[in-house]
C-alpha cells in the first residue's frame, strides 16, 4: 500500500467522500427460526467510579458513575441467559471513568467492573479508549487484564504477508485480529497510537501529536474545540499512525484473498455521519480511505460519542456508534448482542442501543453503491 499519511498532512483532502448512500438497511429483522452462526456482545463506555452523579462537561447529560456498575451486571446476566450464548464480548473502551485518578480507585473500580464481565466465563476483547490512558500508562495497560491480545492466539490466525508483522517496543500500538468463526475476522484498532495521552512525553509520537494538535487548535485548553473549523482536534482524541495503518491494510488484504468478512473496531468513530464531529478520529479520512479499499470490511464499531450513531457509507460498510452506559439512566440500559448469519448481522439492542439489521455489501470488489 502507498502510505498516504504522514503527521502533518493529517487533515489534508483524500480520496475518500463522507457522502452517504441512504439504504434501507437499518430495519429491524429479527429471524427466530435460523440459528446464527455465532453471536457476541457488545458494551461501551461504561466509564465506571464509586463517585456521586454528575454533569458532562457541557453541563448537558448526567452520568451514572455509580450505577454503571449495576448495568454491566444486569447485562451480564441477560447475556448469561440468552438462548445463543454470545460466543465473546467486545468492549469499547472507556471501562472507568477518569475521575477514578484523584480518588486513588483506578485499580479496585477496575478489579469491579471485570469480575462481573467475567462471570461470563467467555472471552473478552477490550479497546483502550481516553479513559484507560487517564487511569494508566500505555505499559501498564499491556500488562493488565485490559491487554486481550493474547486471546488471538486462541482464536484463528490468518497467513499474512511478513511485512504485517506488527512492530513492539517503545512506539508500538495495540491491535490485533481474530477469528471466531470461518470466513468471519474481527480487528481492534487502537485510535490512541498518535496522542498526547498514553505516550511519554519523550516517545516521537507524542511530540507530533502534540504539535498536531497545537497547530489545529490555538486554545490553551487542548480539550476545548473552542472556535474549531475542524472541532476534532481535541486533546481527548488521537489518531492513528502510518504503521498501523499499513499493519491494518496488510491484514484486510489477507482478508480479501480469504474471502472473509472483517468487523473493525476502534475506540473512536471514523465517519462524520456516524458520529457527532468532535468524536471523530483525527485521521479518520485515512480510516476510511483504508477500509473502503477492502470488500472484506463490513462493518466499524465505536464507541466514546455516548449519543452513538450509525450510517452506511458508500461503499455499503456499516458504521456504529454504541451509546454509553454512562449516560444511561438507571432505569434504562445500553448494550447488544450480535446474531451472525450468512448473509447479515442482526443486533438485538437493549435500552438505548436500537435493533437493526446490517445486510453485508454484496459486491467483492471495493465500489461505491450507485
Ligand atoms: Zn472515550
Amino acid at each position: 500500500m502507498m502510505c498516504v499519511c504522514e503527521l502533518q498532512e493529517v487533515s489534508a483532502p483524500l480520496h475518500c467522500s463522507s457522502r452517504v448512500v441512504t439504504l434501507d438497511l437499518g430495519c429491524v429483522e429479527m429471524d427466530d427460526t435460523t440459528e446464527p452462526y455465532f453471536s457476541f456482545g457488545i458494551i461501551a463506555d461504561i466509564q465506571y467510579a464509586d463517585i456521586d452523579d454528575g454533569y458532562n462537561f457541557l453541563k448537558t447529560r448526567m452520568r451514572y458513575y455509580r450505577n454503571s456498575l449495576s448495568l454491566v451486571k444486569d447485562a451480564v446476566q441477560e447475556w448469561n441467559a440468552e438462548s445463543v450464548k454470545p460466543k465473546f464480548v467486545l468492549q469499547l473502551g472507556d471501562i472507568i471513568d477518569g475521575f477514578n485518578v484523584p480518588q486513588k480507585t483506578s485499580d479496585a473500580s477496575l478489579d469491579k467492573i471485570l469480575t462481573e464481565l467475567e462471570k461470563l466465563k467467555i472471552p473478552l476483547h477490550h479497546i483502550w479508549g481516553n479513559h484507560e490512558f487517564y487511569n494508566f500508562q500505555r505499559e501498564y495497560l499491556m500488562e493488565s487484564k485490559l491487554n486481550s491480545k493474547p486471546i488471538e492466539d486462541e482464536m484463528g490466525q490468518l497467513s499474512l504477508n511478513e511485512d504485517s508483522e506488527c512492530p513492539s517496543g517503545h512506539e508500538s500500538f495495540y491491535v490485533y485480529h481474530f477469528s471466531p468463526f470461518p470466513k468471519f475476522r474481527f480487528l481492534l484498532i487502537d485510535c490512541y497510537d498518535l496522542s498526547v495521552i498514553g505516550r511519554e512525553k519523550s516517545s516521537v509520537k507524542y511530540g507530533k501529536s502534540l504539535k498536531l494538535l497545537k497547530d489545529k487548535n490555538p486554545n490553551e485548553n487542548l480539550n476545548s474545540p473552542r472556535g474549531l473549523d475542524e472541532d476534532r482536534f481535541v486533546q481527548f482524541n488521537g489518531g492513528v499512525s502510518c504503521t498501523q495503518l499499513n499493519w491494518i491494510d496488510g491484514i484486510l488484504e489477507s482478508s480479501d484473498e480469504n474471502e472473509e468478512k472483517v468487523v473493525v473496531v476502534g475506540h473512536l468513530p471514523i465517519h462524520p455521519d456516524s458520529t457527532d464531529t468532535i468524536c471523530l478520529t483525527w485521521n479518520y479520512e485515512e480510516m476510511l480511505s483504508v477500509l473502503q479499499a477492502h470488500p472484506c470490511v463490513v462493518a466499524y464499531f465505536a464507541g466514546h460519542d455516548h449519543d452513538g450513531g450509525y450510517c452506511v457509507d458508500e461503499y455499503g460498510i456499516h458504521h456504529i456508534t454504541f451509546k454509553g452506559v454512562i449516560e444511561t439512566p438507571p432505569e434504562s440500559q445500553a448494550f447488544g448482542t450480535m446474531h451472525v448469519y450468512e448473509d447479515r448481522m442482526v443486533l438485538k439492542g437493549r435500552g438505548l442501543v436500537l435493533s437493526r439489521t446490517l445486510h453485508y455489501r454484496n459486491s467483492r470488489k471495493a465500489d461505491p453503491l450507485h
